[in-house]
């Protein structure tokens, strides 16, 4: 698609899909063919740095084109504003599709790996590494196809043939390979790692340490092999494990390459589904797990794992995890009800429409409904809630304050939160509420940190606010 194509007849809408380092990204939806692609919206002013950096993702990135990578489009430059044109995922980030301690079914987790590494070895056979794979820049296609994507730190690491070992130290700490951490080190074997890493998170729910370097406990005991018994390990079947082993191997050069990873026997068992976009295991019957020992099968042993996990959730009282508050706290919460109530609060907030004639995107003016929310990613942490838009925020806001967690709302009466995950990392995260004709929709969306961390807090004030949540609308 050409870059001319994007004047006049886009409406953006102001809800935001996600955010990123340099600003944030929207959802642009073509007026007549009703086409739906993501815009990257860079602020230049915001963020001084960011053009190089930019520059340098958008080179790589419109280099590209496969079914398991993001498509580029083009883009559009302004003095103070920048536009990147993307394939859209409706189906928004992998990790939440991962049930936090718990994992995705084996099947899905097959599915996604083939797909993952499908993308992985186009970029290999084209030089380029992407140095950042995680399950946030991993995302899912309305179809559930799974998508690289997040360029920011891809590299070349061959050119007309000749490989160069890399030594800049980047990525995200729990998926960076121990080679990188000292450098230099072989961008595709770094790569796969990553990917290693991606799938012990599909398999178990867990990230297995905060960083792979002799300073971690856990990555220690890994490295002399004796971790078998513990999480998140114990909860991989052997066939998966020794996948786990070979593609986690510390030895760099005695790592897997990618081909020996897609031939792996837990890569070749066969899972039924039920449906897509969620499957789940219909029978056990047709997966032939060929583990060594013949040990338990790796769908009925999931199966098993999310009965005790919702055992386990059913029976534990919620605890809760004292953390320091990060003061990040600029209302009250009669403050936060007071300011929503003051705001002409089409729910979702629009812009402006734009003085300037030439500029490419037209903003609309409708709000979100029941049928255009559709439009938006697909999201696991949101639900109906029975009570009415203030109560709610009201509700909200106190839960946050029991929980310790930073909280801040804006015009609209969005609420940002902001705290500390278990590895003292920090997480920050957005509640919106939507107004979906009278009822009331609360969505949460991720803003900077992990993923599966994330979904644990949300998971947890889901708990806390089971007393307002309305069960019999689960359609969203
Ligand atoms: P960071 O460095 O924090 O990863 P970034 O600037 O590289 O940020 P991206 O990772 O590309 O930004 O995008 C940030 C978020 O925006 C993603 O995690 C995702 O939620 C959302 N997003 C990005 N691209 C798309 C897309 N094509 N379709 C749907 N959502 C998207
Ligand atoms: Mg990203």
């Amino acid at each position: 698609m050409q870059t001319s194509t994007f004047v006049d007849d886009w409406l953006c809408y102001n809800t935001i899909l996600g955010e990123g380092a340099y600003g944030e990204v929207k959802l642009l939806i073509h007026k007549k063919s009703q086409e739906k692609i993501a815009c990257k919206i860079i602020d230049h002013h915001k963020y001084k740095d960011a053009s190089a950096a930019i520059n340098r993702e958008v080179t790589i990135h419109k280099l590209l084109d496969h079914e398991n990578i993001i498509k580029y489009f083009g883009r559009r430059q302004e003095p103070l504003k920048e536009y990147i044109f993307l394939e859209y995922a409706a189906g928004g980030e992998l990790f939440q599709l991962i049930e936090p301690d718990v994992g995705m079914p084996p099947a899905n987790t097959q599915m996604y790996m083939k797909q993952l590494l499908c993308g992985v070895s186009y970029l290999h056979s084209k030089g380029i590494a992407h140095r950042d794979i995680k399950p946030e820049n991993l995302l899912i296609s309305i179809d559930g196809i799974l998508k690289i994507s997040d360029f920011g730190m891809a590299t070349l690491f061959r050119f007309k043939g000749r490989e160069r070992l890399l030594d800049k130290k980047c990525g995200t700490k729990p998926y960076l390979a121990p080679e990188v951490l000292q450098r230099p080190y072989k961008a595709p074997a770094a790569d796969l790692w990553s990917c290693g890493i991606v799938f012990v998170a599909m398999m178990t729910g867990e990230l297995p340490w905060a960083e792979a370097t002799d300073k971690n406990e856990e990555f220690l005991k890994w490295k002399n092999d004796i971790y078998i018994s513990e999480t998140p390990w114990a909860k991989l079947g052997n066939t998966a494990l020794s996948l786990a082993r070979q593609i986690l191997n510390v030895d760099s050069m005695r790592r897997l390459k990618l081909e020996q990873i897609e031939r792996h026997p837990w890569m070749r068992l066969e899972f039924s589904f039920v449906i897509s976009g969620n499957p789940l295991i219909r029978s056990t019957e047709n997966s032939s797990d060929s583990s060594e020992d013949g040990s338990e099968k790796p769908a009925k042993r999931w199966n098993s794992m999310v009965e005790a996990e919702t055992r386990m959730n059913r029976d534990t009282p919620t605890v809760t995890q004292s953390q320091p508050t990060i003061s990040h706290r600029h209302s009250t919460i009669m403050e936060a009800v007071d300011s929503l109530r003051n705001t002409r609060r089409d729910q979702v907030c629009f812009s402006q429409p734009t003085q300037n004639e030439d500029l490419v995107l037209q903003f609309t003016q409708s709000p979100i409904t029941k049928d255009n929310f559709q439009d938006l990613i697909k999201r696991l942490t949101r639900f109906y809630v029975k009570t009415g838009l203030e109560k709610t925020l009201e509700v909200l806001c106190t839960v946050l304050d029991s929980l310790h967690y930073g909280w801040t709302t804006d015009a609209n009466g969005a609420v940002s939160v902001t705290t500390v995950d278990s590895c003292k990392n920090q997480l920050t995260f957005k509640a919106n509420l939507f107004d979906m004709d009278g009822k009331i929709l609360l969505d949460f969306r991720l803003s900077k940190g992990c993923g599966l961390q994330f979904k644990k807090k949300f998971l947890k004030l889901k708990e806390c606010l089971s007393d307002i949540i309305d069960n019999k609308d689960v359609k969203i």
